[in-house]
């Protein structure tokens, strides 16, 4: 007989910070709160791919290449043009496992229990966690409240062969082994910009291409253009109203993309920046269906 579900007011399905923040707050409200998450530490993107390794990146190549001069804990600014991949992420890994352990501290400190393993619905009120580590095996959850808060993924068009070692997504940019020489970067949104500033202060010779003519739309227009001057001015070369139609990746030798308007150009690395997208939790028993996309929630964030 498989073991009887254990019971909590609410289950938060996701440790990012919109999963720990509820999760914090119910249960400093008294309630009894499970947290699952399938990777090994909290923190969602914020934490481990996006927002905070993207800056501490950002601060140690600023550092790395002499535009700001103030030490950062961890690395060795004399390092400079010489630097090497390690140098790049060494800050990113303590800040990183930093922030994570602190959000873990206050889960535990707030009595909240984290189960490690991929949660899926097994009817409205069970969520079953199934477990990546030895011994494996599964815990089913039961609870009046379940939070869905699962986040997102980056968007991997077929066109790239995201199995070669250096062709990326944002999340697997901070596993590089070495920094490049030239980079394309395919989309120029933040997190595409974001990068191809990094990399430009880096020495890289950056190619940074997009669909539109103009650098984050969202921006006032006098903004959006100073940011592309300067971008220039770093060294980016932007391709606008483009698009990459085939891309080839020898296992060695450069990367050759050919673009919608017929250019071509030849690049160590491949950074592909085409948005994020959900992951969908499944919902039925036999594993046959996932969250619809775009979910449609209620005025109270309901399904
Ligand atoms: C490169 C980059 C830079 C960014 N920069 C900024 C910035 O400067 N400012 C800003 O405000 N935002 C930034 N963001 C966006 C920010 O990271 C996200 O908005 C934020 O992380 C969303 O939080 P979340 O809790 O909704 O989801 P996430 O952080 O994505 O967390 C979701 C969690 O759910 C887990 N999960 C998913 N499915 C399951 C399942 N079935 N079972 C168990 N666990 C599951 C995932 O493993 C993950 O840990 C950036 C993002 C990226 C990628």
């Amino acid at each position: 007989m498989p073991p009887a579900a254990q019971n909590y007011d609410l289950i938060v399905i996701g440790a990012g910070p919109g999963g720990v923040a509820a999760a914090d707050t119910a249960a400093l409200l008294g309630k009894r709160v499970a947290v699952v998450e399938r990777n090994p530490a909290v923190g969602g993107a914020a934490v481990n791919t996006g927002t905070i390794p993207s800056k501490t990146l950002r601060e140690t190549a600023l550092a790395i290449a002499g535009v700001k001069s103030r030490a950062l804990f961890g690395v060795d600014v004399s390092v400079r043009r010489e630097a090497k991949v390690e140098d790049l992420l060494r800050h990113e890994r303590l800040v990183t496992a930093s922030e994570a352990h602190q959000m873990r501290t206050l889960l535990d400190r707030y009595g909240v229990m984290v189960y490690r393993g991929t949660g899926r619905f097994l009817d409205p009120n069970t969520v079953r966690v199934a477990h990546s580590v030895p011994p494996g095996g599964y815990t089913d959850l039961r609870a009046d409240k379940i939070i869905v808060a699962i986040g997102s993924i980056p968007v991997r068009p077929a066109v790239f062969p995201f199995s070669h070692s250096r062709v990326h997504d944002s999340d697997e940019l901070l596993y590089i082994t070495s920094i490049p020489r030239s980079m394309a970067v395919v989309g120029a949104g933040v997190i595409g910009s974001e990068y191809a500033c990094m990399f430009a202060a880096l020495g890289v010779r950056v190619h940074l291409i997009d669909g539109r003519d103009v650098l984050l739309p969202f921006l006032d227009a006098d903004l959006s253009d100073a940011l592309k001057v300067a971008m220039e001015r770093q060294g980016i070369v932007f391709w606008w109203k483009d698009q990459v139609e085939t891309c080839r990746a020898p296992r060695a030798g450069e990367i050759e993309l050919k673009l919608k308007s017929g250019h071509e150009m030849t690049v160590d690395h491949v950074l592909v920046c085409a948005g994020r997208r959900e992951v969908g939790v499944r919902v039925s028993f036999r594993w046959t269906s996932t969250s619809a996309r775009r979910c449609p929630t209620s005025t109270r964030w309901a399904t």
